[in-house]
């Protein structure tokens, strides 16, 4: 089996349409190769290989390193250099690549080949010694770290204490020959660890190297980044080997990372940061604060101009945003790699809609270039300006940084990832404050609102980071003093503690003390064009669950084309109704139920009012009161508290004796499959007969006025054809007698939501009466794995580690099992409604891959919250246009 692909002189074995072989890294490289652009020669092995070793019990597949080593022989002749040559020595970096990039996750070894012997080489060929010592001491620190385990302060101590005698600040102040001395200790740093000396021979360094990149797969750090990016645990890694160049050899050489185009707000410009004399890990790992690319320019205009060509080329070539990184090597340019670049969700948006119209890709692949949930951060809160302005004025600046990842974010300040993790889980709003993050941080970061350090550039791993999940993040951040031991900073003349409230504005890098107000963001031109395409493709209806008229009207602002779900007891709960409610639930007979109905009635018709007419032209779905009616009453040990407060004469006692009694007689072992749904207006048809009453109320009175309504009048939690029969007729002799009552002809419909496996399996004859159906995914989900929806969380954790489950099933939808039952259930409908209507309304409506399947069932249409709308629309596109590309014919054409 071939294991090892080569590239270098022009000539590339791989190419881009082998990236799960030879990962980003490696296929682009060899991509690169072959159009011509400069870079160093080198060498992928597989994630083939990978997977041998992995299975084999991390022992390399036979043919695996012969192959190796017959690539490098190649790679020393193209690089004219051979690996542990005295006079003419190969240096090589060993990098991880897996075939999704995952930022600073695996491990890299720079300088490989280095030992007592070829320093000298380097020394006398690059005619300096300072830059030889300086590598050498950097790749002991990074094997040492990467192969041999031994933490970097182990080393970095040791320069430290040599700065603070030497009496200098930077590292670059260390003469040579100090570099040499410390080179000696570093290497009795590590034969005192290990018990051997640091290893000399560079294929043993290569072949151990190798073995740690394949290993750092499943280091803890990346384990948690394919958490949390859903990332397959096999997809493994390959590792690239490469001829090294030196971005350190001086003034006329550098290092530097770029996007083609800016990755915040996705404007059509070069944004790059470089760094003269200094090497890759240097900008990567935020040591040292990168300058703008102007800095390039200025020192070197012809190299400024290759790099914006080569840019450029590649992004064409691509037919996408490039992330690149660079090297300068003594006026000469390498690309070290390119990738698609990560990018906030305004920029994905925004350079979706300019390549199309710049004529590079069309819709089609525009739409699917933006992932729906990044769609949705565009629906986050930024900072609203006006209260900001008050804090700027007020002197509430603390202090500025470079904008890393847009939004605003406020929280309480945290200065350590497992502490942002603990809060966050204990429901606080938190704000990573740190010097710099490092791969270890993602847990915390992922649990922050918001992310800022002192340290790195705009390309350091905060920044990348955070971009990527759509957090708000400053970097840079000088003026932010991180005290750590004290866990305080100082920014601004002012000392912030841990758990102070402070405010951050990633747009433009302040940092501001206590809170400044969020509000949700305007959407953007650009957002609004590509909206409109995703609607000119997509088949499937999208909708909003919404209880009141300001969430319709919001709804609707963000493209809902109607309410799937209106929960009728959450109007209960207002304060002015619910000691109505209270009342009808405890009457003693039916006679004291009509009267407290009758009180509710107005109440109720208010409300739809005002629904129906911020909805006019579109239907509501109104769902009948589905709750247990104990939900509405106070809780019997809160009663008894105050009961017991009570002296014995107290007139109240006899009330609370009262209501004591019907908390009790109400309680049940499992109210969730207890008396609810259907059931109660079975037992208490007067409640749901007032509820239709008021809808239908409303509907006259807005229709009167002008206004088009479509009411839908949804039963919820059916599953027997007794319950649709029985509700549909009850509900149909109310509706039609307001209508009667009225005179004003309102066309309505009465369906069901199907939550109940049983009523998907009899989804036919339920069908009999019921004019649409709306699955109630939630309660269908709880029903179908046994899993209560207010307990799960006490096992899920465990069931998502052990891969039992591979989502949370509230979240995203089981197509295997709970999509079997709503196939079903559609399918059986529509044997006796071929035109029925079908909804989902539970949280699924909203999760991308959940709204392709209902996409890929037939369903009508999908209803999530007012933010998730837009996320449902996109998904709703790329749903189509996916089942189109892989020839879905006839559905949905
Ligand atoms: C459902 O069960 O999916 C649903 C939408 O109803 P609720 O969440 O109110 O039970
Ligand atoms: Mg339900």
């Amino acid at each position: 089996m071939k294991f090892v692909y080569s590239f270098g002189g022009g000539k590339a074995e791989g190419s881009s349409v082998m990236r799960n072989l030879l990962g980003g890294k490696g296929c682009e490289l060899a991509e690169m190769t072959n159009l011509g652009i400069p870079v160093p020669p080198g060498f992928t092995i597989t994630t083939q290989a990978w997977a041998h070793y992995n299975r084999g019990g991390r022992r390399f597949p036979e043919g695996l390193w012969d192959q190796a080593l017959e690539a490098l022989g190649r790679l020393e002749k193209a690089a004219g250099l051979a690996f542990g040559d005295p006079q003419r020595p190969l240096l090589v970096s060993v990098r991880s690549g897996a075939r999704v990039s995952m930022p600073g996750m695996m491990e890299t070894v720079l300088n490989l080949g280095l030992n007592d012997r070829t320093v000298e080489a380097l020394a006398a060929r690059t005619k300096n010694e300072r830059f030889a010592w300086d590598c050498y001491r950097r790749f002991i620190t990074m094997f040492s770290s990467v192969v041999l385990g031994i933490r970097r302060d182990a080393f970095e101590e040791h320069l430290t204490a040599l700065k603070t005698r030497l009496g200098v600040a930077t590292d670059p102040e260390v003469p040579g020959e100090e570099l040499r001395k410390l080179t000696e200790v570093y290497k009795d740093v590590v034969a005192a660890r290990t018990g051997s000396p640091f290893p000399q021979e560079p294929q043993e360094q290569l072949e151990r190297a190798v073995r740690a990149v394949f290993d750092s797969w499943y280091a803890n750090k990346a384990t948690e980044y394919r958490r949390i990016h859903d990332i397959p645990a096999d997809w493994g890694t390959a590792v690239t080997i490469m001829a090294m160049v030196y971005g350190n050899l001086g003034e006329t050489s550098g290092t530097g990372v770029g996007f083609t185009r800016d990755p915040r707000t996705g404007e059509a410009q070069f944004y790059a940061e470089f760094l003269a004399n200094a090497q890759g890990e240097d900008v990567v790992a935020g040591i040292r604060t990168p300058e703008h690319i102007d800095d390039l320019k200025r020192r070197m205009p012809a190299i400024y101009e290759e790099l914006l060509t080569i840019a450029d080329r590649l992004e064409r070539h691509y037919k996408d945003m490039q992330d690149i990184e660079f090297t300068v090597q003594a006026g000469t340019l390498y690309l070290l790699q390119t990738r698609s670049g990560k990018r906030s969700a305004r920029a994905a948006v925004r350079v979706a809609v300019d390549l199309v119209h710049e004529a590079v890709i069309d819709q089609h692949t525009a739409l699917l270039r933006v992932p729906p949930r990044e769609l949705g951060k565009l629906f986050l809160p930024v900072l609203d300006p006006a209260d900001k302005e008050i804090a700027v004025a007020a002197g509430r600046i603390l202090g500025r940084g470079l904008p890393a990842a847009p939004g605003g974010a406020v929280g309480h300040v945290v200065f350590d990832a497992d502490h942002a993790v603990e809060l966050a889980r204990s429901g606080q709003k938190v704000i990573l404050v740190r010097p710099e993050t490092s791969p270890e941080d993602v847990a915390g970061m992922y649990a922050s609102e918001g992310i800022v350090t002192s340290r790195g550039g705009r390309t350091s791993h905060a920044a990348v980071v955070a971009v990527g999940m759509g957090k708000s993040c400053i970097v840079g951040a000088n003026d932010v003093v991180v005290d750590e031991e004290r866990r305080v900073f100082m920014a601004g003349g002012r000392t912030v503690r841990e758990g102070d409230l402070i405010s951050i504005d990633g747009d433009t890098g302040e940092v501001l003390v206590d809170e400044v107000r969020l509000i949700p963001p305007m959407l953007t031109d650009e957002i609004r064009v590509f909206l409109s395409w995703a609607d000119n493709y997509r088949s499937l209806g999208v909708r909003a669950n919404a209880d009141t008229p300001e969430d319709a009207r919001k709804a609707r602002e963000f493209g809902a084309e109607g309410i799937g779900l209106v929960r009728t007891e959450h109007m209960f709960f207002a304060p002015d109704r619910i000691a109505i409610v209270r009342e009808m639930i405890m009457a003693s007979d039916t006679a004291a139920r009509h009267v407290a109905v009758k009180k509710l009635l107005p109440f109720q018709r208010e409300d739809f009012v005002g629904i129906f007419r911020a909805m006019d032209g579109l239907p509501v779905t109104i769902r009948l009161l589905d709750p247990p009616l104990h939900e509405f009453l106070p809780k019997y040990t809160d009663l008894l508290e105050e009961y017991t407060r009570l002296d014995a004469q107290h007139m109240e006692r006899e009330r609370l004796e009262a209501l004591m009694a019907k908390v009790r007689s109400l309680q049940e072992a499992n109210p969730m499959l207890g008396h609810r749904g259907c059931r109660l207006g079975i037992t208490f048809p007067e409640i749901y007969g007032m509820q239709v009453r008021a809808i239908m109320e409303a509907a006259c009175s807005v229709a009167s006025e002008g206004v088009q309504v479509e009411p839908e009048i949804m039963i919820p939690l059916t599953g027997t054809v007794g319950e649709m029969r029985i509700t549909y007729e009850q509900t149909k002799k109310v509706a039609d007698g307001v209508l009667a009552e009225s005179g004003v002809t309102v066309p309505y419909l009465i369906g069901t939501m199907i939550e109940v496996p049983r009523a998907a399996l009899i989804a036919d004859a339920i069908a009999r009466d019921a004019e649409f159906f709306s699955f109630g995914t939630n309660d269908l989900t709880q029903l179908t794995f046994g899993y209560s929806r207010d307990d799960v969380a006490k096992f899920l954790p465990d069931y998502l580690q052990k891969g039992i489950l591979q989502h949370d099933p509230f979240s995203v939808l089981d197509q295997e099992g709970v999509g079997e039952l709503v196939r079903i259930g559609i399918e059986r409908g529509r044997r006796t409604r071929p035109d029925l209507k079908v909804g989902i309304c539970g949280e699924h409506g909203g999760d991308p891959a959940s709204v392709d399947f209902c996409h890929r069932v037939g369903m009508t249409y999908v209803s999530c919250s007012p933010f998730m709308i837009p996320i449902a629309r996109l998904s709703a596109a790329q749903a189509r246009i996916r089942a189109r590309n892989m020839g879905e014919g006839a559905a949905g054409a």
